[in-house]
């Protein structure tokens, strides 16, 4: 075969820094804040119900819109939580995690030049999927203000044109820890109305707010139930990250739309974790609160040690992740400083400007994740202590 096989449009997605900087850690055998994924475990009788789903022969194809039992306790979480009614036949739909639901959305919803607003910095499967559905991505940078990631409204207003098909709103938002303001909601709903837009929202750390912030899904706002594709993920909420159970919650045209890609993706998601899932959101709810407790105690700890060790540290409202500006530090690119800090201080962490178009305007930013054992957060701390 001559040279590469990649499909052009693909080339620039080759190798993630995710795969650079776990290689490093593995090597140098470095603490690895690079990742977000949890080192404890879910709820141990969600886990339970997952090893008795396969016991009981939860083991063939189930519906391809998922399982009813999940289906009715998403519709049942929903209506609890957030006061929206989904039918559980028609607007909900289950899926292989979080990013699946969004890769379905986004080659269901957009055609060929479309443009799609994300804003960055952002998850990185949005910029690949946008490009696989040969869409158009337009990005709004989150810039630091008064001490937190938030957009400039002029600059999110000429983002959306007459080609805009849809925006991507992930709230609480990785890798900045924001979780957006009703009067942010509303400035993207209006633009959402005005320009008739589809709203792709990324809720999956829904549950995972701190300081008495309050997540509010942009389907609440007046008007935008009917144009939001809402989609949420068991991974993060019950740090089950390897289960890959997510669901999206929408107008049935939009779920109808959705199913047409998806189908031809996946066909269905797992059945056990499908119904573990289930009982997990009708009975360990308040495990989430302690597990929400617990992140917002190991956020002020990383972040205490972080400080100590000279960064300058932006604190997150939410998710598994803390910013930090290197500056302080006397460095300048944080890609540079994530390549040494293995050798530097034996831990690694992941350099924000790969989530941007732009990777000038997250230049001196470094993300870490504190979902790890407080043991873990301490020995890090220990060790970038060396840094100053
Ligand atoms: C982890 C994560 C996902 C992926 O969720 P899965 O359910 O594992 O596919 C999607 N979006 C954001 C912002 C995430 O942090």
């Amino acid at each position: 075969m001559l040279g590469d096989p990649l499909i052009t449009r693909m080339r620039e997605f080759g190798t993630t820094v995710f795969a650079e900087m776990t290689a490093l850690a593995v090597r140098t055998g470095s603490i690895n804040l690079g990742q977000g994924f949890p080192d404890t475990d879910g709820p141990p009788a969600m886990l339970e119900a997952a090893v008795e789903a396969v016991r009981s022969g939860a083991n063939q194809y189930p519906p391809g819109h998922g399982v009813p039992e999940l289906r009715q306790a998403v519709a049942e979480h929903r209506e609890k939580h957030y006061g929206l009614a989904y039918d559980p036949d028609h607007e909900i739909y289950v899926t292989v995690g979080a990013t699946e639901a969004i890769a379905a959305s986004v080659l269901a919803l957009t055609e060929p030049g479309d443009e799609i607003v994300l804003f960055e910095p952002y998850y990185d499967s949005y910029a690949a999927v946008v490009t696989l559905a040969q869409a158009v991505r337009r990005t709004v940078p989150l810039r630091l203000t008064e001490g937190r990631f938030t957009f400039d409204p002029d600059e999110l207003r000429a983002a959306v044109g007459p080609r805009t098909r849809a925006i991507v709103v992930n709230s609480p938002h990785n890798p900045t820890g924001t979780v957006f303001t009703r009067d942010e909601l509303a400035l993207i709903a209006e633009l959402c109305a005005e320009h008739d837009l589809i709203a792709i929202t990324d809720e999956v750390y829904e549950h995972l707010t701190f300081d008495g912030v309050e997540h509010i899904p942009l389907a609440t706002l007046p008007g935008m139930r009917e144009r939001t594709v809402m989609i949420s993920s068991a991974g993060k909420t019950f740090s089950v990250t390897g289960w890959k159970t997510g669901w999206i919650c929408a107008p049935a045209p939009l779920i109808a739309a959705v199913r047409t890609v998806k189908q031809f993706l996946t066909f269905t998601a797992g059945a056990p974790w499908q119904l573990a899932v289930a009982y997990g959101l009708r009975h360990e709810l308040p495990w989430v609160t302690d597990l929400r407790d617990s992140l917002a105690a190991k956020r002020d700890r990383l972040a205490t040690g972080l400080t100590q060790a000279g960064f300058d540290v932006i604190r997150p409202s939410g998710t598994y992740f803390v910013q930090t500006d290197i500056r302080p530090l006397g460095f300048r690119d944080g890609l540079d400083l994530t390549r040494a800090l293995p050798t530097l201080a034996g831990v690694v962490a992941i350099p924000t400007q790969v989530f941007y178009d732009n990777p000038d305007h997250g230049r001196h930013f470094v993300r870490f994740a504190f979902c790890k054992r407080d043991d873990v957060i301490d020995e890090a701390a220990a060790r970038l202590a060396r840094l100053g």
